[in-house]
């Protein structure tokens, strides 16, 4: 029997029992593999979606003006020297986590995964960790930091040394042979998808992205802060890619969601928030501008308990509220909202250009 399946504004005539098959035997982990990238037919739709979202987002660091990032650096009088702290901060830490991030995704879970829409969309969510810390050499060049001030502060600051350890940790174990048929390697694979995307991109990068859009609320630094703010729509599809990828894993392995993995799934994010709380410490040495060490605290929490519901699993702070609300706003980046200027707004309609519908343009 032959079937027409409509992708896009694309049709493919395709026999149906044999396309039936390639479905039933696509998974998470364990599925068929293939010589050819065969996408179709697409048994992860949101996959495939996501991908195509994602690449309508592109834009290039370059294209950001830094003009009065660099007169506000190079001024004495516009800066405090907990504001500069920040930024150093900020440039730091991120400069190291997202190679790590990049790393894991390309070496650790699109090896392991076997659907081809699932490679596909984690090869562009590493892509998009390369612009990421292309954006971060373009911040360090053009406000003429010593790049390697910028690597000591990733070697030398304990409270970024140790969240880089609480991420790596999970990833090596995964970096050999696996077994993917054994429920303890499971187990761990579902715990590195889920540190990465709710415990790090989720939740730890989140103090320094407030700390810097509130900066940016005030005028300082508008290049780096629009440069966070397209980092910040990239990582809301990242977070929503692992969180879509843990719960299709565990739905096909449903023998590894016992109420003892789960604890230990809250006791990682308690741990990843414990982290965070010293790194925030740290980032925030004074109370300045308004910006407060204990509501950074409190807003961890809230977005650490928006992560853990978001796979299903109990909030360690119910009730917590989010004390930036202003900061929500900021953060929610719609493709409507005509945010893009000049060459990043043909980026995005010559990549996707073909699905542009008429009632779009
Ligand atoms: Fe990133
Ligand atoms: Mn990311």
């Amino acid at each position: 029997m032959e079937k027409t399946f409509k992708v896009g504004n694309k049709e493919f005539v395709l026999d149906q029992d044999k396309a039936e098959e390639a479905f039933a035997a696509k998974q998470v982990i364990n599925g068929r593999v293939t010589p050819a990238f065969n996408l179709l037919p697409l048994k992860y739709g949101w996959a495939y979606d996501l991908y195509r979202t994602m690449k309508a987002n592109h834009w290039e660091p370059e294209d950001i003006p830094m003009g009065k990032d660099i007169e506000q650096w190079q001024s004495d009088r516009e800066l405090s020297d907990a504001e500069r702290w920040i930024i150093r901060m900020g440039i730091g830490y991120f400069s190291a986590a997202e190679g790590i991030v990049g790393d894991n995704v390309l070496h650790v879970i699109r090896e392991l995964v076997t659907a081809p829409e699932l490679k596909l969309v984690l090869g562009r969510h590493a892509h998009e960790e390369n612009i990421h810390a292309d954006s971060l050499l373009y911040m360090i060049s053009s406000l003429g930091i010593n790049p390697h001030e910028c690597e000591a502060m990733f070697e030398q600051i304990p409270s970024i040394l140790r969240k880089n350890e609480f991420v790596t940790r999970v990833s090596h174990e995964l970096r050999r042979d696996m077994d993917m048929t054994d429920p303890a390697n499971k187990k761990l694979f579902a715990k590195d998808i889920f540190v990465f995307g709710q415990c790090m991109e989720g939740t730890q990068f989140y103090g320094l992205f407030g700390m810097i859009l509130s900066l940016y609320r005030q005028n300082k630094f508008p290049g780096i802060g629009q440069m966070f703010r397209y980092t910040l729509r990239d990582e809301s599809n990242h977070i929503e890619l692992l969180r879509n990828l843990f719960m299709d894993l565990v739905e096909e392995n449903q023998e590894i969601w016992t109420k003892e993995f789960r604890e230990e799934l809250r006791a990682t994010m308690a741990e990843a928030i414990e982290l965070e709380k010293e790194f925030i410490s740290d980032c925030l040495p004074v109370n300045s501008l308004g910006l407060s060490c204990d509501e950074f605290v409190r807003y961890i929490e809230y977005i650490a308990d928006c992560r853990l519901e978001g796979v299903g699993l109990e909030p360690l702070n119910p009730g917590v509220e989010n004390p930036f609300p202003w900061l929500a706003e900021m953060m929610d980046l719609k493709k409507e909202q005509n945010f893009f200027e000049g060459r990043v707004t043909e980026y995005q309609k010559s990549s996707s250009l073909e699905s542009i519908s008429d009632d779009e343009l």
